[in-house]
């Protein structure tokens, strides 16, 4: 397929001047990343930190310059800023290298007004991750709870659909971005800045400049946790966005199988490696009850996750069946906490929401007391 050449993005770069700087920015060397796929073109734009209000027309002037060229179907262009001080790098690890020491924990900035950030993780994809976060984000909510919900899924936005939220958030002064709210939950997505069928190309550190908009650049207002949904896996995207966002604890979400098992693992290590703490695993489409002889059929081998949890010394959450209900409610943008609040499957989700909540306050396992649920 016809697609343009490095030479001709980077020629059509050469002709956008920052106006701060009255130079071009490849030749101030801002461009950085590019990836040029199947016509699709994927860059960051490395700005200063103290300039990241003011470079949105710059971005823009240069998604258009790309944009405009023979040959691409889409320009995706992202700011990105190194940190001034005690900067991680932006990709950390390189292949075949060990990622990070353990303990090896660099500098997370704290985010003003923000008591707890919580990662929703799977080492891959397809286990119901986002299902997952979206259900504990709104469990929690009706706990009473002030909830944000993160989309870090940045390859398959799903967020938007299972909160039944599209358009473009409003922006103050065209600087910070007011997240998008339903269901109690504040929720910030990628999706709402592209179109659902554009694919997206990322590297690892336009996808760090991607995320850390979206955690700063966004009017958060007061939250008690801030969940986010990471993407699948455990690579460097992931390893990244665990070592740089603040975390303060991750919950691992597995179907029950040994092989899918194998990858949870993986994913706890990944998490200890970076000093993150493991909040839990959660064992999701644990069991199916059959809707007409109420016969059960542990499809993928129910129990798995616990007997992991248990030998990898990690708090085993809870189960989440394999129920029709949980996949059309949130396909549909009403999170079985929503639109079925009293079924077994929602209070399945509240509680897990307490564990994990009563795990980041502290609680140890011995003495922990069974969370207080109240239904609306
Ligand atoms: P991931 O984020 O891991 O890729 P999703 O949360 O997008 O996975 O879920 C994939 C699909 O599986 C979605 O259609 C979702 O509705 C469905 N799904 C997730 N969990 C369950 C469940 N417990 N029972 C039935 N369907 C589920």
């Amino acid at each position: 397929m016809a697609e343009p050449s490095r030479d001709d993005v980077l020629a059509a770069l050469s002709r956008v001047i920052d106006p701060d700087k009255g130079r071009d920015v490849v030749s101030l060397g801002m461009v950085q990343g590019l990836v040029i796929r199947n016509g699709h073109v994927g860059l960051s734009l490395e700005i200063e930190a103290k300039d990241a209000g003011r470079k949105a027309p710059l971005r823009q002037a240069c998604e258009d310059a790309v944009a405009k060229l023979k040959d691409v179907l889409s320009a995706t262009v992202v700011l990105t800023a190194e940190r001034a001080q005690g900067a991680a790098p932006a990709s950390p690890s390189a292949p075949g290298r060990p990622a990070a020491a353990p303990g090896a924990r660099p500098s997370r900035p704290e985010l003003p007004g923000i008591e707890a950030v919580i990662a929703v993780a799977s080492a891959k994809g397809g286990v119901g991750k986002s299902t997952t976060a979206v259900n504990l984000a709104v469990a929690m909510a009706q706990l009473g709870l002030r909830v944000g919900l993160l989309d870090c899924d940045i390859y398959g936005p799903s967020i938007p659909r299972m909160m039944a939220l599209s358009g473009r958030p409003e922006t103050t002064d065209g600087k910070i971005m007011i997240p998008m709210e339903n269901h109690g939950v504040r929720v910030m997505s990628i999706g709402f800045m592209v179109d659902e069928d554009t694919p997206m190309i990322w590297r690892g550190p336009m996808v760090m400049g991607a995320i850390e908009q979206m955690l700063r650049d966004v009017r958060w207002g007061e939250l008690d946790v801030l969940v986010c949904d990471l993407p699948p896996g455990t690579g460097d995207a992931q390893l990244t966005m665990a070592q740089r966002v603040p975390l303060s604890g991750a919950v691992i979400v597995s179907t029950p199988q040994d092989i899918a098992l194998l990858d949870a693992v993986r994913g706890i290590n990944m998490f200890r490696k970076v000093d993150v703490p493991v909040l839990g695993l959660i064992e999701n489409m644990s069991y199916f009850v059959c809707p007409h002889c109420g016969k059960q059929s542990d499809i993928f081998h129910h129990g798995g996750a616990k007997t992991t949890a248990a030998k990898l010394g990690v708090e085993f959450l809870g189960e989440i069946p394999l129920d029709i209900e949980i996949r059309t409610t949130s396909d549909e943008g009403r999170p079985i906490v929503v639109a079925n609040p009293k079924s077994a499957h929602a209070k399945a989700y509240l509680a897990i929401a307490g564990r994990v909540l009563d795990t980041l306050r502290g609680g140890s396992q011995a003495n922990r007391k069974p969370p207080r649920i109240e239904f609306v």
